[in-house]
């Protein structure tokens, strides 16, 4: 049988930095683990604009659609802001997720109890959080017609329309039903069904696929009541399913639940590919950081738990995105803090390559 194949677009900014540390730890599970991925790599954003005119080549599209899994880095930075819309970085990201259908969105909000402290949020609160938000990422608000800014009589009018279609919500729902079978077995979807129509369509059909996992815990929140909950005592939770605007906000809320941009990963997955594998691509949560970028000051948690989502979601290998995980949260205890994880400590912080490298050090003294 042929290896499992992944994608790397580090991208732009602090991207290519943290993709090296990434790469150190592909290596290592292929020379530790025998789980050996076929590597290609390829230019996104700003980089395949310099070489290529586009923020993403089609060639770099038909590999995306061919290979199990994406990993992208990040995209954009100042110097190309004067860009044209159409080839702005940002629309090479948003083409890979469109062309492969990625609709659903996970954004985990985890806590590791070494940085527990560093939450805006009391410890107790927070520490041993592990949430995860699901957000429906191809519909909705962001893409319903009529849209646009329209003359009506003496002023202009912006209009935007939210819009489901019931085999949208469903398949949102089903991978959500999924994941939490995976997990606590606990589902809370949101939306705003006392107010809006989509909402109440929303809710009936997520109840409906309900019946087809009775061991889940199904509950419906009002995404307003959501929201305090998460900040109240977010620990209720294991996986929410929302739609594409709400869940853009609570995701981000829930997300800051645990401290820093650095430490965020997310996944986007759409339908199964004929291998069974969902389409898949894996990014972390923040961009390119051009203020700190070329300084070896990022933080490569965020991407290196992307790799441990894809380990988890693509390739089957929980466990050992599970060794990934507990190798992270054992270099914290040990008090390696990339600058972002340090606050207004005075500590000197550990550089990029050094944060990735103790992880790889944790990985060994795992085996
Ligand atoms: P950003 O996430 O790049 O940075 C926000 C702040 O967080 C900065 O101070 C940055 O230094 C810090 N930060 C981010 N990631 C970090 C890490 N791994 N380690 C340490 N510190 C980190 O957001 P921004 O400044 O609003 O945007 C910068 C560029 O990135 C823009 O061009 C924007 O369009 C783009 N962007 C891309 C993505 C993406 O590729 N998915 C997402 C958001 C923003």
């Amino acid at each position: 049988m042929s290896n499992p194949s992944l994608l790397i677009l580090p991208g732009d900014g602090i991207g290519p930095e943290v993709m090296a540390e990434v790469r150190k730890i592909i290596d290592w599970f292929g020379a530790k683990r025998d789980l050996v991925f076929d590597v290609s790599e390829d230019l996104v954003g700003g980089a395949a604009y310099d070489a290529h005119g586009t923020p993403l080549h089609d060639d770099t599209m038909a590999k995306a659609q061919e290979v199990d899994a994406v990993l992208l880095g990040a995209v954009g930075g100042p110097k190309y802001d004067v860009l044209d819309f159409s080839v702005k970085p940002e629309r090479g990201l948003l083409r890979l997720r469109k062309e492969m259908d990625l609709f659903a969105n996970l954004r985990p909000a985890q806590c590791f109890d070494a940085l527990a402290d560093f939450s805006s949020l009391k410890t107790e609160v927070v520490s041993g959080l592990d949430i995860m938000i699901v957000r429906e990422l191809t519909s909705g608000v962001y893409f319903g017609e009529p849209r646009g800014i329209f003359e009506e009589g003496n002023e202009r009018v912006g209009i935007n329309t939210q819009r489901y279609t019931e085999s949208e919500i469903e398949r949102v729902a089903r991978a959500s039903f999924e994941l939490a079978m995976k997990r606590d077995k606990k589902l809370c979807s949101m939306e705003k069904a006392n107010v809006m129509e989509s909402g109440i369509l929303w809710r009936e059909v997520v109840t409906r696929v309900g019946a087809d996992y009775p061991e889940v815990e199904l509950s419906h929140m009002y995404a307003d009541a959501g929201a305090m909950q998460l900040t109240r005592w977010p620990k209720q939770f294991d996986v929410i399913v929302t739609d594409n605007l709400f869940g853009d906000l609570l995701s981000d809320l829930a997300a800051m639940l645990t401290g820093s941009l650095g430490m965020l990963p997310s996944a986007s997955l759409g339908a199964p590919m004929a291998n069974g594998r969902p389409k898949a691509m894996y990014e972390p949560v923040h961009g390119s950081a051009p203020d700190i970028a070329g300084q070896g000051k990022a933080n490569p948690i965020a991407c290196i738990l992307s790799f441990a989502m894809a380990l988890r979601y693509s390739f089957d290998q929980g466990d050992e995105a599970t060794r990934l995980e507990k190798a992270i949260e054992a270099v914290l205890a040990d008090g390696y803090r990339t600058a972002d994880l340090l606050g207004e400590e005075g500590r000197d912080p550990v550089s990029t390559s050094a944060m990735g490298d103790a992880i790889v050090a944790a990985l060994d003294a795992s085996l």
